[in-house]
């Protein structure tokens, strides 16, 4: 079994017609998934309805004044926080209730010792503390990193972004703590423009691998060997969470990179050999088919 935090609400964070981040993508993955042939393995939970103390996991990565600002501006009628990231009178809400999915996926892989997926949006990797950016709200990934360190037991979280962006929000937000260590593959130069190599975090516990445009399994495959596995394991987390975008598609319209459908599979495999606690999120990943594709992969090799 695996079990999928979703829930309808995700829908109502509404971006615009022609937003590449719509709430189709939450659709058509999880039609995909109700219909695959691996159906009956999959356990789909309903995320906690958000609580006031989720507000103080939030402001572990967020300022308050931020929180206020996204709050005002969709109870005001919504707005835009930059030219890609809209705010609908329903975003505030729906974004809270996206983290506590990410919060009830960590409490799911570390209770059962399994992987889980969190299906939610507003995605979070380039949220930084004092702004979304890029289409996030709330810097997801992050805050799930730093609730896990607050459990029992938990020592040390890995995070891993094979979104083809950099999430910098991420990076920004987790750098200056030695318990985390995170990771990104990305396509270099792109949006938004960071993730250069020479950014190691505070403990080096950062590794960036920028890719070129063009890039495909086969430039990825020898950064799992050399750089990525031999990172992950020698940080030994208690947990891995993989924000996990996938516009590094040949399909996807935004970038430049040629991944297909079955690579997240060998990706998931990957990850698999390191632990078996995974939490995957959804990030990017904007072309509907090869994005329900490639989720299929990622939960075929967690069954
Ligand atoms: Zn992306």
């Amino acid at each position: 079994m695996l079990p999928i935090i979703y829930s309808d609400e995700f829908l109502e964070h509404q971006t615009g017609r022609y937003h590449p981040e719509k709430p189709e993508r939450l659709s058509a993955v999880v039609t995909a998934l109700k219909t695959a042939d691996f159906a009956q393995k999959i356990h789909w939970l309903t995320p906690t309805p958000v609580k006031q103390e989720l507000m103080s996991w939030i402001e572990t990565a967020h300022t308050a004044i931020y929180i206020e600002k996204l709050k005002h501006i969709a109870t005001t009628g919504g707005g835009y926080l930059d030219g890609d990231t809209p705010v609908s009178p329903r975003s505030y809400d729906v974004a809270l209730l996206a983290v506590s999915a990410w919060l009830d996926g960590v409490n799911e892989v570390l209770s059962r010792e399994n992987p889980a997926f969190v299906l939610a949006r507003p995605p979070g990797h380039h949220a930084e503390s004092n702004t979304g950016m890029g289409f996030c709200l709330f810097s997801n990934a992050a805050i799930a990193a730093l609730y896990a360190l607050q459990q029992p037991g938990i020592n040390r979280v890995a995070i891993l972004d094979w979104d083809v962006h950099h999430g910098n929000g991420t990076q920004a937000i987790v750098e200056s703590y030695p318990e985390i260590a995170y990771c990104s593959l990305h396509q270099y130069p792109a949006y938004p423009g960071t993730g250069r190599a020479s950014e190691q975090g505070f403990y080096k516990n950062v590794l960036n691998l920028p890719l070129p445009p063009g890039s495909d399994i086969s430039v990825y495959q020898p950064l799992w060997q050399y750089k990525i596995l031999p990172f992950l394991n020698n940080f030994h987390a208690d947990l891995l969470i993989v924000s996990a975008g996938y516009d590094a598609l040949e399909a996807d319209p935004l970038a430049s990179i040629f991944l297909q459908p079955e690579d997240f599979g060998l990706f998931t495999q990957y990850c698999l050999g390191v632990t078996r606690k995974i939490l995957f999120g959804l990030e990017g990943g904007y072309e509907l088919l090869s994005l329900s594709k490639s989720v299929i992969s990622t939960v075929q090799a967690c069954l």
